[in-house]
C-alpha cells in the first residue's frame, strides 16, 4: 500500500508508480550533480591555481621613438596582479611577482630606455640626445621574456643613463632611481628566501646590494626635493600629499630626521588628508622620534 494506492482502480497505478520513481531517481540524480559540483567549488576556493611569473606576462609591441623599430618588450597583464602591501618609501609588493622588474620599456636595437609611463614621451631635441649618447655606443642586447633582477637592474640603470643623455626633469631621474632602488630591496629579498632562483647567496652580495639601494635611496631623496620645490603637482603621478609623504620616508631612511619630522606633522596638521596616508604618517612620526630618541641617547 502506497499513497497512490487508490489509484490502482483507475489503471493508474503503474503510470504515477512509474513517474514518481523517476522523479525520486532524478532528483536523486541532480543532487548527486549539486553536491559534485559543490564540492568542485570548495575545492576551487581552496586550492587556488598556483600562478607562475610567466601567467602573469605578455610580450608587447612598441615603436621605438629614437630608431622607428618594432620590438617586444615583457609586460605585465593589466589588474593581473594582487598587492600584499606596500614598504615605508611606497614600494609595493605583489603576491606571486614582482611586477616593478617590467616597468622599464627598453629598445633592443638602439637602447632607448625608460620608465613605461615616459617611453613616449620623449620630444624630438631628445630624441637627438639619445641617439649622440646612446644609441652610437650602444650594442644591441635582447632580454629573455621573464626577467630576473640582475637583468632588470641593468634595464633600469639604461633608463637611468637615458634619463641623464636626455635632460628629462629632476622627477622623473628621482623616480628611476626610487624604483632601482625598490629592485635593489627585491632582488635582495629574493636571495634570501627560501624560493631564491637568482644565484648563489653570499655575504659579499648582500652588503654590495644594500650599499647600492641606499644610494639609490640618496639620489631619489635629492632628485624629489628638487621636483618638489620647482614641478607642479602631480608629480610622477602623485598629488601633493602623497609627494610630501614620499619625501618624509625618504628623509628618514636618509637620516634626514628634522625634514622628516617637519613633513610629517605638516602631512598630520591638513583635514583633507585620507585617513590611509594619515595612518602611514602616523607609523612614520613614531619612527622618527624612535630614532631622534636614540640618536639622543647616543650623544649623551
Ligand atoms: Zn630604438
Amino acid at each position: 500500500m502506497g499513497i497512490f494506492s487508490g489509484l490502482e482502480a483507475l489503471g493508474l497505478d503503474k503510470i504515477v508508480g512509474d513517474d514518481l520513481f523517476e522523479t525520486e531517481a532524478r532528483e536523486a540524480e541532480e543532487k548527486k550533480k549539486a553536491d559534485e559540483r559543490a564540492a568542485r567549488n570548495e575545492l576551487k576556493v581552496h586550492t587556488p591555481k598556483i600562478l607562475t611569473e610567466g601567467d602573469y606576462i605578455f610580450l608587447k609591441t612598441y615603436k621605438c621613438p629614437c630608431c622607428r623599430t618594432d620590438f617586444k618588450n615583457p609586460t605585465v597583464k593589466s589588474n593581473k596582479a594582487r598587492l600584499i602591501k606596500q614598504d615605508t618609501d611606497l614600494r609595493p609588493i605583489y603576491r606571486d611577482i614582482d611586477p616593478l622588474k617590467y616597468d622599464v620599456v627598453m629598445c633592443p636595437n638602439c637602447g632607448y630606455a625608460a620608465l613605461t609611463s615616459y617611453f613616449d614621451k620623449i620630444t624630438m631635441p631628445q630624441v637627438k640626445l639619445v641617439r649622440a649618447g646612446i644609441s652610437s655606443h650602444f650594442t644591441p642586447r635582447e632580454f629573455e621574456t621573464i626577467l630576473d633582477y640582475s637583468d632588470t637592474y641593468l634595464r633600469y640603470q639604461l633608463a637611468l643613463g637615458n634619463a641623464m643623455v636626455k635632460r628629462s626633469r629632476a622627477s622623473e631621474k628621482a623616480f628611476i632611481c626610487l624604483k632601482t632602488a625598490w629592485i635593489l630591496r627585491g632582488y635582495r629579498e629574493r636571495l634570501l628566501s627560501p624560493d631564491n632562483t637568482e644565484g648563489p647567496v653570499n655575504e659579499a652580495t648582500i652588503t654590495a646590494l644594500e650599499k647600492d639601494e641606499a644610494e639609490f635611496i640618496n639620489k631619489a631623496y635629492e632628485g624629489f626635493v628638487e621636483a618638489r620645490a620647482n614641478e607642479t603637482p602631480p608629480i610622477c603621478g602623485m598629488d601633493t600629499v602623497t609627494m610630501d609623504y614620499l619625501v618624509a620616508a625618504l628623509a628618514y631612511k636618509t637620516g634626514n630626521l628634522d625634514n622628516a619630522a617637519r613633513l610629517v606633522s605638516s602631512i598630520l596638521l591638513k583635514n583633507t588628508v585620507g585617513k590611509h596616508t594619515k595612518d602611514s604618517a602616523r607609523e612614520l612620526k613614531d619612527m622618527i622620534i624612535s630614532d631622534i630618541k636614540k640618536q639622543k641617547g647616543q650623544e649623551s
